[in-house]
């Protein structure tokens, strides 16, 4: 039958293990269900001499087919072959995975007879086909639009591939959408006009292959993630493993045989463990039986829902553990929390259940929103939303992300200047003024760096540009203002202005996405070296101050009426001395803070003494002479330790004293 209306615009959560398709009509959220009724659809595609086949065709045929049935293409989306993660996938994935052009994983596959590559692009894109079908057929309409789901860290690059495999598919992605946020979208609607005022909610999403943790802060429609975290690699697959590895040794012990290397019985394997693990959700006890699994030896066992949680024992506290950084993360304190909302397949495990409850000292977890169906609830709310559809409250909707890492460029002294702080709400745009710190300085050099770390090389370098052409002026005249502008999509604009004359340069960068665990990596680094850290600030602090203080004097230096008061040979010494200090700050960059400290008191005390004894640094343009003191610069030039003096006179007690008396 031809369409009969304009299609509406879908959401769809492109799940690792399954996926979900919704959208907004009736003035509600609609899950739509699949040819079968079933309202998820295994993220499975299946080749055969004759067919591929998807959805539950395919997950329902793949013990008999294991090479060629292929499942969790989104652990492969938009990575590297040689990708640790990829790497790993393989040693337990029934499926070929080879190098193809560009360093990409391509799948292969017997299809028809003839042996055939595909990228994980396009595994994703007939998933997608197949979700758009099943709207299509629901709606009697042909869709065109959607909003897709990605977990929160996935890189530009799995995110531009999630699109490649839309556009594949024929869809146009509306957006790109976080999967946690989707969930936490699906909660607010759920809760209707129940939530008053704020509400922040803890998004616990722990599905088939990824786990999310997002803090998001809900106020008046407006969803705020405050942070996020989690694990690109860990659910329940990785549990459904633990279990397999532990049957296939039992296998071993009690019949002597090997499967770990037969795809087959692997794969008829993970089938049964997955049922046992659903099944353990429910009872304490269950019994796994496969005919035939190796070698025509049935396999017939018995497992607890104790032994299994003692498998995975690691994997439910590491998912505690992200919790509890993302809690830091965002200077959360549990008692903040007002809901903590269950969000993926895996959260029905008890033990998951029971440990995050725990953790909350006992509060009750929010269950009301289907774990399964959250996110593509959340997505076809935003399609709705960005398509002009929805009711009042979905128009109402604002996505705000955050920043993962802190923004910054490199000041004066090697210093991270930081712009905008880590868990800063996007879109923002904030503006520093810096001045110049030569005297004729005419052009200042950006270099934006992201990371948490006071040196700026141990951050991440983002890019660079210079403003050029500045007017003569002295030290600290000379002005620009820099600007940091981040978009809705998290498109980063850096762009500086001189004010007087209008001179202007920007540049525009991509971020590029950093993976969760590189974020972590540098969280942690940034909290292990947060002495040393703080350290290394004191030393710039002190060189900033004591290079402060040798402008100055160099400039008074040159001032008439300062070089009238001095006698030739002060003078002529006073210039040495500030050569010599500009020298030695030339060459102490590293110079710990406490001899820095001590330089600057020498030079004071120099200063201080020739030119102004008792005079504060802070009276330099003001200083009157002692002539008294010109005889005994004498007695030590003849001495010839001119060019040692300042130490000297700040070291040798007797000579403080002498000056002192003098
Ligand atoms: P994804 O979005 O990553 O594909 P889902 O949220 O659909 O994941 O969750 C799928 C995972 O949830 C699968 O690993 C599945 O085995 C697991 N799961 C589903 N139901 C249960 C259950 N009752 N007990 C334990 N795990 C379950
Ligand atoms: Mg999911």
């Amino acid at each position: 039958m031809a369409p009969i209306r304009e299609p509406p615009a879908i959401g769809i959560d492109l799940g690792t293990t399954y996926s979900c398709v919704a959208v907004w009509q009736h003035n509600r959220v609609e899950i739509i269900p699949n040819e079968q009724g079933n309202r998820t659809t295994p993220s499975f595609v299946a080749f055969t001499d004759t067919d591929c086949m998807l959805g539950n065709a395919a997950k329902n045929q793949v013990a008999m087919n294991p090479t060629n049935t292929i499942f969790d293409a989104k652990r492969l989306i938009g990575r590297k072959f040689y990708d640790v993660t990829v790497q790993e996938d393989m040693k337990v994935c029934p499926f070929r995975i080879v190098q193809g052009e560009y360093g990409k994983p391509m799948i292969v596959v017997n299809y028809k007879g003839v042996q055939k590559l595909f990228t994980a692009e396009e595994i994703s894109a007939m998933v997608l086909r197949k979700m758009k079908e099943v709207a299509n057929t629901y709606l009697n309409a042909n869709v065109k639009s959607a909003v897709i789901t990605v977990p929160a860290y996935f890189d530009d690059l799995q995110r531009q591939a999630t699109k490649d495999a839309a556009a594949l598919a024929g869809l146009n992605v509306l957006r790109l959408m976080n999967e946690p946020t989707a969930a936490s979208i699906a909660y607010r609607l759920d809760k209707k006009a129940g939530i008053r005022g704020e509400t922040n909610v803890l998004v616990f999403d722990l599905g088939g292959g990824t786990f999310d943790v997002s803090l998001v802060t809900i106020n008046k429609g407006r969803f705020e993630i405050k942070a996020v975290g989690g694990d690109t690699h860990l659910g329940g697959e990785d549990f459904d493993n633990r279990m397999v590895e532990y049957f296939v040794g039992e296998f071993n012990r009690k019949e002597r045989k090997d499967i770990s290397r037969n795809p087959r019985a692997l794969a008829r394997l993970r089938v049964a463990c997955e049922r046992a693990k659903r099944i353990l959700s429910s009872t304490p006890l269950t019994s796994i039986e496969v005919d035939c699994l190796y070698d025509g030896v049935d396999f017939s066992s018995k497992i607890t829902r104790a032994k299994f949680e003692e498998l995975n024992m690691d994997f439910f506290n590491k998912c505690m553990e992200t919790v509890q950084m993302c809690m830091e993360d965002a200077k959360w304190v549990k008692s903040m929390v007002s809901e903590v909302v269950l969000v993926g397949g895996s959260t029905r495990i008890p033990k998951v259940q029971q440990m995050l409850q725990d953790f909350f000292n006992g509060k009750e977890l929010c269950k009301t929103i289907n774990p399964d169906e959250a996110v593509a609830y959340g997505a076809a709310a935003l399609a709705a939303n960005l398509s002009g559809k929805g009711s009042q409250m979905i128009k109402k909707l604002t996505l705000v992300d955050v920043l993962p890492l802190s923004l910054g460029y490199k000041a004066f002294g090697e210093v991270m200047a930081v712009m905008i702080p880590k868990n800063t709400p996007i879109p923002v745009t904030i503006e520093h003024v810096v001045c110049s710190v030569f005297d004729n300085q005419t052009s200042f050099q950006i270099t934006v760096y992201q990371g948490e770390r006071s040196r700026p090389t141990d951050n991440i370098f983002l890019g660079e540009f210079v403003l050029s052409n500045l007017p003569l002026a002295p030290r600290g005249a000379t002005k620009a203002t820099i600007r940091f502008d981040i978009d809705a999509d998290g498109i980063m604009n850096v762009s500086a202005e001189e004010p007087t004359t209008g001179q202007g340069n920007n540049i525009t960068i991509n971020k590029r996405r950093l993976t969760k665990d590189e974020i972590e990596r540098m969280l942690e680094d940034a909290r292990r070296y947060k002495v040393e850290d703080q350290e290394y600030e004191k030393k710039v602090d002190a060189f900033i101050v004591l290079e402060y203080y040798v402008y100055l004097m160099k400039t008074k230096l040159r001032d008439e009426n300062i070089r009238k008061m001095l006698s030739n040979e002060d003078f002529l010494m006073m210039v040495d001395v500030v050569t010599n200090a500009m020298q030695w700050l030339h060459v102490n960059k590293l110079a710990e803070a406490s001899e820095i400290e001590d330089k600057k008191k020498e030079l004071e005390y120099v200063w201080n003494s020739v030119v102004g004894l008792g005079q504060s640094t802070a009276s330099l343009y003001q200083m009157p002479r002692f002539s008294h003191i010109t005889e005994f610069w004498e007695l030590l030039r003849l001495a010839g330790a001119f060019a040692c003096i300042a130490m000297l006179l700040a070291r040798e007690k007797h000579v403080v004293d002498a000056l002192h008396r003098a």
